[in-house]
């Protein structure tokens, strides 16, 4: 049996210390998922050149942002790295003809930890981090994903990690009645139904193709972990849609779930 893929949206970092739906949403989500072997996690966090690998064995919990609690600087998340898995990682990229780096002290930032720490907060999955390419195309990331799909049979659990919307400058942002601003839900509504409808070809054309995608994404590293796990999850798989919430207004929380 094949594991199944996994797109989050992590929302603020405080989301690993505030309560609300996608708090709930994702402490649940664990018992939804089962226990991987291990995880390969692609996070919005780690934006580089070349897809790189962390290799580190006991990653560091890094604490990438400011200005928000000091609780949340004191979490740490001590789940294991896997080295051996994240070398299998580089050679698969390899093989595919994608160009791979590696990291051997890469800790963990919080795309990776804010997630995993309401998911699977005993920490004793092996996690593997893997690096975005913001200059790089939505269909790079899709063949990084295919790459990667035989992972699956081993029980390795792929996760995107970035947000289905995504532009801080509009953050606190709402519409007429009080709910998201429509350029937004028009974005959210598109990316839900092509995850539905397994439309991986429009997804890949987002800046093209979805409804205000340059506002919802001004920048696209918090989009492209999506295209991982789409692209592990196998040619025209179609997703469920998990969690369709928005906070602050304009960031869509949209999950996704390939099995
Ligand atoms: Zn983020």
């Amino acid at each position: 049996m094949k594991t199944p893929t996994l797109f989050v949206s992590h929302g603020a970092p405080s989301l690993a210390l505030e309560g609300g739906p996608s708090r709930d949403f994702l402490t649940s989500l664990g018992k939804r998922l089962g226990t991987p072997r291990a995880i390969v996690c692609v996070s919005a966090h780690w934006d580089t050149p070349v897809a790189t690998v962390g290799l580190a064995e006991h990653p560091e919990t890094i604490h990438d942002f400011s200005g928000f609690l000091p609780e949340l600087y004191q979490l740490r998340y001590r789940a294991p790295g896997d080295p051996a898995l994240g070398r299998r990682v580089v050679q698969l990229l390899s093989d595919a003809g994608i160009t791979v780096a590696n990291d051997e002290k890469r800790g963990f930032d919080h795309g990776v930890w804010s997630p995993l720490i309401l998911i699977y907060p005993e920490a004793q999955i092996p996690v593997v981090e893997l690096s975005v390419q913001s200059g790089l195309s939505a269909a790079h990331h899709l063949r990084v994903g295919r790459a990667l799909a035989e992972l699956r049979e081993d029980g390795v659990l792929i996760v995107g990690s970035g947000s289905t919307t995504h532009n801080l400058r509009e953050i606190g942002r709402t519409g007429p009645d009080g709910g998201p601003p429509e350029y937004y839900t028009a974005f959210e509504n598109w990316v839900c139904d092509a995850v539905k409808e397994g439309r991986v070809g429009d997804l890949v054309a987002f800046e093209r193709l979805g409804p205000h995608a340059r506002r919802n994404h001004p920048t696209p590293e918090h989009f492209l972990p999506l295209f991982a796990p789409l692209g592990a999850a196998g040619e025209g798989a179609k997703g469920e849609v998990l969690n369709r919430h928005f906070e602050l207004g304009t960031l869509s929380m949209a999950a996704f779930l390939w099995e």
